[in-house]
């Protein structure tokens, strides 16, 4: 059934938040707040999906909003190339609706017919199995132009239930291995050798991307997680032939001589290593593993000591921003949450440490799913402070880009904006 028709609309909300900021391009706006809100797709939005042309939603670590694994488009992609990475959520949370108009694809909002978009491509290996007859794709998954590794689907802190309070990590863990028969963990040599297939499609993909649950065990906390990831890069890096690659890591906060290892032993040029909220007590209270393991102040002296061994503008922090105003403890307004996240940011941006976000989507199967996420004007005033710092301390973020990652409002300005001006 078609739920939205095509009418004209002038005053929309995202047609009024782009009057509010002239210096924010509109298809940036509409793709923060259709993060935001997320989407729905009709019966006939579904109906043009093909799995042999479009990549379908089901490897991914984490889970849909609505909770439902079923047979939908892995995301959008807008006329400019910019990705949405967004998930199906129910229809009484007002979601964006994605209908087809003249047969193609469109977002709506309230009926208004706001914005042509494409469904991502499938990559030519996703119709190919790896030599021990799992499907490729459920050992490397794609973006439009980066290929994801997630070679660990579980995450340790869950063993003493000290998981994030948004993950759903170990919801879509079993949900992943029951309905999709994804491993659970993956060979090296099989990570290797699809990559190898991966990349015989030419100038599709800018960079390979890899990252897993936390693993707490080895001789030092963190050892097995960091060997792992070694022994997936050194098969990663045999497809290239350059000791270095275009790659992107997402791990824990590792100490200076396991980063160290990182980049000695792998062809990696950038490390992420995700804090989440920029502020000690909801750390404390929203990332109680991390907490535990590490704690907050460590964990930004290791971002920073990943400085030296990586170098500025090749590490990176991420944010699951809306949490830090969620619940009874979080920050009263967004003024003030604005205001602490960016100071707190300024000083990792001082130390060569750039910060990212992510629009938070609430999720069914976890502490805060309960919780809304924040005002778009909020995370346009977020991304736009993000993106000021990179300016004055001259970071650049091309590992974490739209061409790279496609996740972050904030590195969407980088390419539109000048990063810094000479
Ligand atoms: S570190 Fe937190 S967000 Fe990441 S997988 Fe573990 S519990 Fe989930």
């Amino acid at each position: 059934m078609t739920l939205a028709l095509a009418r004209k609309f002038p005053g929309t909300p995202l047609e009024d938040a782009v009057r509010r900021y002239p210096d924010v391009p509109r298809l940036i706006i509409l793709k923060t707040d259709v993060q935001r809100r997320g989407v729905h797709y009709t019966e006939e939005a579904v109906s043009y999906l093909d799995p042999e042309k479009h990549q379908t939603t089901g490897t991914h670590i984490f889970g849909a909003r609505d909770g439902v694994i079923a047979l939908r488009p892995e995301s959008l992609l807008l006329r400019d190339g910019t990705s949405i990475i967004t998930t199906p959520t129910p229809l009484e949370e007002n979601p964006y609706v994605v209908d087809l108009r003249d047969g193609r694809p469109w977002l709506f909002d309230a009926g208004v017919a706001l914005e042509e978009v494409d469904y991502w491509p499938a990559p030519a290996f996703y119709g190919k199995d790896s030599s021990s007859g799992v499907p490729m794709k459920n050992i490397v998954s794609a973006r439009p132009q980066r290929l994801n590794i997630f070679p660990y689907r579980y995450c340790t802190f869950w063993n003493n239930g000290k998981g994030c309070a948004f993950c759903d990590i170990v919801t879509q863990l079993k949900k992943g291995s029951k309905e999709l028969k994804i491993p659970a963990r993956l060979d090296p040599v099989e990570v290797g050798a699809v990559i190898g297939e991966a990349l015989k499609e030419e100038g599709r993909f800018s960079t390979v991307f890899l990252t897993s649950g936390s693993i707490i065990g080895g001789s030092r906390p963190f050892d097995d997680e960091i060997d792992y990831y070694i022994a997936i890069l050194k098969e990663v890096g045999k497809n290239f032939r350059t000791p270095k690659f275009p790659s992107q890591l997402i791990g824990t906060a590792f100490e200076k001589e396991q980063l160290k290892r990182l980049y000695a032993e792998t062809g990696l040029t950038s490390y992420t290593s995700d804090i989440e909220v920029l502020n000690e007590e909801l750390f404390n209270q929203h990332c109680p593993g991390k907490a535990e393991w590490i704690g907050y102040r460590e964990w930004k002296k290791r971002l920073v000591d990943a400085v030296e061994i990586f170098g500025p503008g090749r590490v990176n922090t991420g944010l699951v921003a809306g949490i830090e105003l969620a619940g009874p403890h979080g920050f009263r307004s967004e003024d003030e949450a604005l205001e602490r996240t960016l100071a707190e940011a300024e000083d990792l941006a001082r130390q060569g440490v750039s910060t990212v976000l992510i629009v938070w989507s609430p999720r069914p199967d976890t502490a805060l799913g309960a919780y809304k996420n924040a005002s778009l004007d909020y995370y346009i005033r977020l991304a736009r402070g993000l993106h000021a710092l990179r300016v004055k301390y001259r970071l650049p973020i091309e590992h974490d880009s739209y061409r790279n990652c496609g996740n972050h409002p904030d590195t969407d300005l980088s390419r539109l904006l000048p990063l810094w001006e000479e």
